[in-house]
């Protein structure tokens, strides 16, 4: 499939459209932003993420090479990754997990030559392996025992580990490929090490040790997604005995890190705010609440910088050409000078026209991916589907809309609506698969629901985007206060669909009436909030006026927050 952006040549075009020649000096080639996380999710390349975090990084790693700016992403190569699957055996859904192979050598990887970290007494040998793209480079670190992502216990052995590998290994790394980071940024703070490797090296190399941490510090960016630093595991001294003080070249980097532990104990947000001077959320809503301590006892302060999405990644092709031909978009996908008065010319024909593609693609993608009964379903192009999909955490509340099933099931009919839901249950939260089973059963136990109602098991890139793509309401009822950003949302409106939604995480960056806000002081309001929500938007579909005044709304409000390019600009823009 093409590529709908032009490709840009030269960077010099990207720095002077957003008026930012001074750039050019400041990354090179050689001296590349460089991005640091545990978690990407790029299957394209071969890694499989989880969530969230893992969709930004890859989302960020492509706008940078659609801008072409020097840029380095360093993550973990996972050689084994999870797939869910559903099974209706007698009255009961099974959940199974399977484990699956993956091998670096199918995705184009380059391997540059191994490298060594020493870790619980033996030294450990990994492979570094890169992928160039554009502009911008995937370099990865790793070896057969390397395991999965979030394997093992948060705060236990196997996940110092991957961490200290990711960090110490992919500073290592970064020397071998002959680059200097101009910028660390670290997503999260499991790539700690990585600043860590940085301030080991200056000042084994004669800097003296206050002057590399001013240094380390002025250079390193903090990207915080959670909310109460309480949550975060620990790790205890012994383990980093075992598995960080052994990569450390300097005393008194060592010394350093000691005195950060408190009973024995250390968080590694606590030494992650003290590395990086630089320190950013991820939503306006969540730089202002996230709680975070310095060692001294202070609040710290987040720069608010929302996170955005790809746009030509997560948009049926067709309306980015839309959006281009009529200038609502330039071709770096950011907003135009005049973006909302171009807005007010999209007609309700033409979101009938765009959205009828996407089912189209939508039902592609459902003849391979069957429900949880393993059917393979098809929507009728005259229905509505509205669609819930992200993880199954408790706080994003994915059983909300069946709470009341006789409400659910009034709308579904009176609309001829289908509800799609999609989200993985991360293994070992049985409370969750337990949510999961009670819904799928209720469904079962009811012809309306059994026929209108479809769980995707194995939720990924593939059913995020065609669900954004093919469906017309979104819902997304997170606890308000708990989720960071989120950005599945972005994705459906981006897409043309209608959003109903709490008001948090990036969706508060606008005002509440920018979409179908669903509001109450108990669940039991937002409960009724969230049903006449549902009918409203289910309504606006049957009706050309209010499709296009809702659908205008939501575009003048969040483009410029979508807008993934306008992220990196922040970025750009805070950190130099
Ligand atoms: C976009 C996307 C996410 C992000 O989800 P949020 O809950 O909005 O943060 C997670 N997983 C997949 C597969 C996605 O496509």
């Amino acid at each position: 499939m093409a590529h709908p952006l032009d490709n840009i040549e030269d960077v010099q075009e990207f720095y002077e459209a957003i008026d930012r020649q001074h750039l050019t000096k400041a990354l090179t080639p050689e001296r590349p932003y460089t991005y640091w996380t545990i978690e990407l999710y790029d299957k394209k390349n071969g890694i499989r993420g989880g969530g969230g975090l893992g969709v930004l990084a890859a989302d960020t790693r492509r706008v940078a090479e659609q801008s072409s700016v020097p840029f380095v992403l360093i993550t973990p190569f996972y050689p084994s990754e999870q797939h869910q699957h559903y099974e209706k055996v007698g009255d009961h859904f099974r959940n199974f997990t399977s484990h699956e192979a993956v091998d670096y050598t199918k995705y184009d990887y380059t391997f540059i030559d191994t490298i060594n970290i020493k870790c619980n007494s033996a030294i450990i040998s990994l492979d570094v392996i890169e992928k160039k793209l554009g502009s911008t480079r995937i370099l990865c670190v790793t070896e057969p025992g390397f395991g999965e992502l979030y394997s093992g216990e948060s705060g236990g052995d196997h996940r110092l580990y991957q961490e200290v590998a990711l960090g110490f290994g992919g500073y290592q790394a970064l020397k071998l490929i002959g680059l200097k980071p101009s910028i660390m940024q670290l997503n999260e703070v499991a790539t700690f090490f990585a600043a860590l490797a940085r301030l080991d090296e200056l000042t084994s190399n004669g800097m003296d040790f206050y002057e590399a941490v001013v240094y380390t510090r002025k250079h390193t960016l903090y990207t915080n997604h959670t909310l109460v630093q309480a949550a975060e595991a620990e790790f205890n001294y012994d383990q980093f005995e075992r598995y960080v003080f052994p990569n450390l070249k300097s005393m008194a980097v060592k010394k350093w890190l000691s005195d950060k532990f408190e009973n024995g104990h250390i968080r590694l947000s606590t030494v992650t705010i003290e590395i990086a001077e630089l320190r950013s959320g991820v939503s306006k809503l969540h730089a202002r609440v996230a709680n975070y301590r310095d060692l001294a006892g202070n609040k710290v302060k987040f720069k608010a910088i929302t996170n955005g999405i790809d746009i030509p990644t997560w948009t049926a092709p067709g309306i980015v050409n839309y959006y281009t031909s009529k200038n609502i978009l330039d071709k770096f996908c950011l907003p135009t000078a005049d973006y909302k008065e171009k807005i007010s010319t999209i007609t309700a024909e033409d979101i009938r026209t765009q959205k009828q593609k996407g089912r189209d693609e939508l039902n592609t993608v459902l003849a391979h991916r069957p429900d949880q009964y393993g059917n393979y379903i098809k929507i009728p192009d005259d229905a509505l589907v509205f669609q819930f999909k992200r993880r199954f955490v408790d706080y994003k509340r994915p059983w909300l809309a069946f709470t009341r099933p006789e409400t659910l099931k009034a709308i579904l009919e009176k609309h001829n609506a289908y509800y799609i839901l999609c989200g993985r249950v991360h293994e070992g939260d049985t409370a969750m698969s337990g949510q999961l089973e009670r819904l799928l059963k209720l469904v079962d136990s009811d012809p309306v629901l059994k026929e209108r109602v479809h769980y995707l098991p194995d939720y990924d890139e593939e059913l995020g985007r065609a669900l954004s793509i093919g469906a017309n309401v979104s819902i997304n009822n997170p606890i308000v206060g708990l989720e960071a950003c989120g950005t599945s949302w972005m994705k459906d409106i981006i897409n043309l669909g209608l959003l109903v939604s709490t008001h948090d995480g990036g969706v508060a960056d606008c005002p509440a009436d920018s979409y179908l806000s669903i509001s109450g002081d108990t669940e039991a309001e937002e409960l009724d909030s969230l049903y006449a929500r549902m009918e409203e938007g289910a309504s606006a579909w049957e009706n050309d006026f209010d499709l296009e005044f809702f659908i205008k709304k939501e575009l003048e409000n969040y483009l410029p927050v979508i807008s993934g390019t306008r992220m990196l600009k922040d970025y750009l823009d805070y950190l130099f």
